[in-house]
């Protein structure tokens, strides 16, 4: 089953026939460029051994190092992988960096081990592919449900600090790089807010998944007094018209580990989430939330993909004529990996920019990726995701050797 890839496929498919690229870039673009698959065998605390299947697809490297995360989680497989990666050589394009596209998985439940069980996975991962990956080879950073402890583990088996990105900044991380997913976003949709007419009275947001970039961009919502009405995570979801005190639901979350029974918000199911009325639905788990069967019950006005693929193209069809905006993924969260581009940046010439710096780089970035893509979508008369595409095939044709 390719559902994702194919997914994928006829994403860029879509935007291959707004505009001519030629069927030679289709052909190249349409497979990865290399498919490593490894089996890990690490020692449980127990004494016992369990072996698990772990990926790296590097998709393409003409516009520079593969770059992209390493995921953990129980549904990860070949075709999960293929996908992701492919969206990094389209997401790095429209970024504007100098990196090529790969990923990396794991199929593991990351909650079912230890401190040093994962450490031990870590240290395995970074062996098995150590041949694979480099500094200006393939560039691993995180993914969901991996941070900077396992890079930190990675870079110090490997033996160099640019190898991966999302390090600690004790061990040569950038400031601003956990942050800067949700703030990318953030810079996205401030720099397209008056263009997608979103009124600010209106401007309430439901997120989908308190996770690194949902709970950060929750963060910044609350700085910007934003009101966030609903959000959720892999236990459940929650709902308050009054607006959720986003402090008090990171002390709850510690507490009891989910956001689930939060004082002055109503348990609510994950569907229910998805259709709320509001201005700005952030999509900021995993892949395929937003489909054929609940597209036209989406009730927001905009939506901005913090996930990697939430949005399947039969449900881009139903939201553009019903007058959604979807900001695609591969603008909407490319803040995480321009500021991995920064931090391996930092990590080749010795140097450590300030937060200032890094969050003055990320804005210009993503402002002129945001217009860049709106110029495309609106020349051609497309919704953003093919305007985005069409810009990345521009960038990449433009490096093909
Ligand atoms: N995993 C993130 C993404 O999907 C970041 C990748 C990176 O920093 O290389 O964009």
């Amino acid at each position: 089953m390719a559902q994702a890839y194919n997914n994928f496929l006829s994403q860029l498919e879509r935007a291959m026939s707004v505009k001519d690229f030629g069927t030679e870039l289709y052909g190249l673009l349409r497979s990865p460029m290399k498919q490593i698959e490894h089996q890990l065998n690490v020692t449980m605390d127990d004494g016992s051994s369990r072996t698990f299947e772990a990926y790296r697809i590097q998709h393409n490297n003409w516009r520079g190092p593969y770059k992209g995360g390493i995921r953990f989680h129980p549904q990860v497989d070949l075709d999960e992988v293929k996908t992701l990666a492919a969206l990094m050589s389209f997401k790095t394009a429209v970024a504007g960096i100098p990196m090529g596209g790969g990923k990396g998985g794991v199929t593991v439940d990351p909650k079912a081990l230890s401190q040093g069980e994962r450490e031990r996975l870590d240290r395995a991962w970074a062996q098995a592919f150590k041949a694979d990956i480099g500094p200006t080879v393939d560039v691993p950073a995180p993914d969901v449900n991996t941070g900077s402890f396992d890079m930190d583990i990675i870079a110090a088996e490997y033996g160099h600090p640019a190898v991966v990105t999302g390090k600690s900044v004790e061990h040569g991380g950038s400031l601003g790089r956990d942050t800067a997913t949700a703030m990318g976003g953030w810079y996205v949709l401030q720099q397209l807010k008056d263009r997608l007419f979103l009124d600010p009275e209106m401007f309430t947001v439901v997120i989908q998944g308190f996770g690194n970039a949902g709970a950060t961009f929750a963060d910044i919502c609350a700085r910007h007094g934003v009101k966030v009405v609903g959000t959720s995570d892999s236990s459940g979801a929650i709902y308050s018209t009054d607006g959720i005190d986003i402090a008090a639901l990171h002390a709850h979350k510690q507490a009891t580990k989910s956001v689930k029974d939060f004082p002055g918000a109503r348990n609510i199911s994950n569907a229910e989430l998805l259709e709320l009325e509001c201005g700005v639905l952030v999509p900021a788990a995993l892949e395929s939330q937003i489909t054929l069967e609940n597209a036209a019950r989406v009730n927001a006005k905009v939506i901005l993909e913090l996930a990697n693929g939430p949005t399947t193209v039969e449900a881009d069809d139903i939201l553009f004529g019903k007058g959604i905006q979807v900001i695609p993924d591969i603008l909407a969260n490319s803040g995480g990996v321009t500021v991995s581009y920064f931090e391996w940046d930092q990590n080749m010439k010795g140097e450590q920019w300030s937060a200032e710096q890094v969050d003055v780089m990320l804005k210009d970035h993503m402002e002129k990726a945001a217009e860049e893509v709106w110029k495309r979508a609106h020349e051609n008369t497309v919704d953003m995701r093919r305007g985005a595409f069409i810009l990345a095939l521009e960038r990449l044709q433009q490096a093909k050797p």
